[in-house]
């Protein structure tokens, strides 16, 4: 059964959740324009995968069809709420490919369209998440744009777009855009610190190169284990032992291992560029030298690894000749 054609919908948030920090200024112009009588029939929620449109999509529905929302956001108590929470709501409808990747087709647009035709269930709003919209083949854009016309009363259109130039223009031109930057590092953490640890968040954005929803997956990914940058520096300058260390590896936490210690890297050598000791993250600064040869063991390590190599040897190894680049200098 796909989503699209479900009467029912995925929902794994809850209103409480409530829009992620960097969503709060959108999310305040957008339930002010409704409460104004002024808010477009159609939303574009635009900007890079990954940050939380989807969410914020699905937290706008929340407010469109709660019974009585408080200060922007949807009460959480009231039918609509308990029913949007069962992923149930009659009123809330989903249009997304039938497989990922997949086009939107013009079927799946036209079985939706029946349904916003009919009166609200509840008496409320009808909302109607179209994601990722860029994914709508020509024929279903064209069913959309129809629709948009002369849309239905009461319905709102939220379609989440992750690349723009994909729209037909003529959607575009009916659909009020909202965009969403990559938030900083300082409001994912605000965002996240409450659940864990901050070091360990700082650790993800690095990995996640700042996209907060990636950020937050590799957080709660207990299978993976994380080295900070204080483990990272104890490895290399032999403690615990590279024996210890390379016995207790299996091959996903080796390459987690490998990659935190190239970003660890990264972060140096960037900050040696800036002349700014001062803003080297971690204790100890390493030489150039240093940092050239163990990004040149770490490189080699991972194909050897990819490779399937003897796993517990070539980590051994692979710390053991970073120790020794540790304790000489040649700076
Ligand atoms: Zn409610």
């Amino acid at each position: 059964m796909s989503i699209a054609n479900d009467q029912m919908h995925i929902v794994a948030l809850s209103p409480e959740e409530g829009f992620r920090p960097w969503q709060i200024t959108q999310a305040q112009q957008l339930s002010s324009a409704y409460q104004a009588n002024t808010l477009p029939h159609a939303l574009m929620l635009t900007g890079p995968l990954g940050v939380s449109k989807q969410h914020f999509a699905e937290q706008f529905a929340f407010f469109l069809l709660c019974s009585s929302p408080h200060a922007g956001r949807a009460c959480g108590r009231c039918k609509s709420c308990s029913l949007c929470l069962a992923g149930t709501h009659p009123d809330w409808a989903n249009i997304g490919p039938e497989e990922a990747h997949k086009a939107i087709r013009v079927d799946t647009v036209r079985s939706i369209q029946q349904r916003l035709q009919q009166t609200a269930q509840q008496g409320g709003n009808k909302v109607c998440i179209i994601s990722p919209a860029e994914n709508m083949n020509d024929n279903a854009s064209n069913a959309l744009l129809k629709i948009l016309e002369e849309p239905p009363a009461n319905t709102y259109f939220l379609l989440v777009v992750h690349q723009v130039s994909k729209i037909l223009p003529t959607i575009l031109s009916r659909a009020q855009g909202v965009n969403f930057a990559l938030p900083s590092a300082n409001s994912i953490v605000n965002w996240l610190k409450n659940d864990f640890d901050q070091v360990d968040i700082q650790q993800a954005i690095e990995r996640a190169r700042g996209f907060p929803e990636q950020v937050k997956s590799i957080l709660s990914d207990s299978d993976q284990v994380y080295f900070n940058n204080d483990v990272l520096l104890q490895l290399m300058l032999g403690k615990p032992s590279a024996y210890d260390f390379a016995a207790k590896l299996d091959q996903r936490s080796a390459a987690n291992f490998l990659d935190a210690l190239l970003a660890l890297l990264a972060q140096q050598s960037a900050a040696s560029l800036k002349e700014s000791n001062e803003e080297l993250t971690v204790g100890y600064a390493m030489t150039e030298y240093q940092r050239h040869e163990i990004y040149a063991l770490a490189i080699n390590a991972k194909q050897a690894l990819a490779q399937n190599a003897n796993l517990r040897l070539l980590m051994e190894t692979f710390l053991q000749d970073c120790t020794a680049f540790f304790h000489s200098p040649h700076a």
